[in-house]
């Protein structure tokens, strides 16, 4: 279970091993698609502080907290008909002030979307 070492993608630019975009240190590429996707998780999250709203967080471990989590909880909190939805392996947790309003499935999100799909995915 090992990638053959001339299956690593390597940069175009400085030919160093690539790796994924992830908010571990100084490397975290924002660039304008990225933007636009933040952008429009604003305007989503602006337009809908009110009524019956799912803050559905499909495997969002640890790591970032404040990008999702946290967030989510605070809209969660701050509307009375909304619910938190959390689903990921080993990681479901919710803050003490939304748990009447929250479901956590702790398991594979593969494997909770089949059941949820009756199997149709796969
Ligand atoms: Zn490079």
């Amino acid at each position: 279970m090992r990638v053959p070492t001339e299956l690593v993608p390597h940069c175009p630019v400085c030919g160093k091993p690539m790796t994924m975009n992830l908010r571990a240190d100084d490397t975290f590429v924002e660039d304008a698609g990225w933007h636009a996707a933040a952008e429009r998780y604003r305007d989503f999250l602006e337009a809908h502080q009110e009524g019956r709203v799912l803050y559905l967080e499909l495997g969002v471990g640890g790591n970032t907290p404040v990008i999702i989590k946290y967030p989510f909880w605070r809209y969660t909190n701050a509307n009375s008909r909304a619910t938190y939805a959390c689903v990921n392996f080993g990681e479901t947790y919710a803050h003490q002030a939304i748990r009447d309003r929250s479901i956590l499935i702790d398991a594979d999100i593969d494997r909770v979307l089949e059941d949820l799909l009756g199997g149709q995915v796969g």
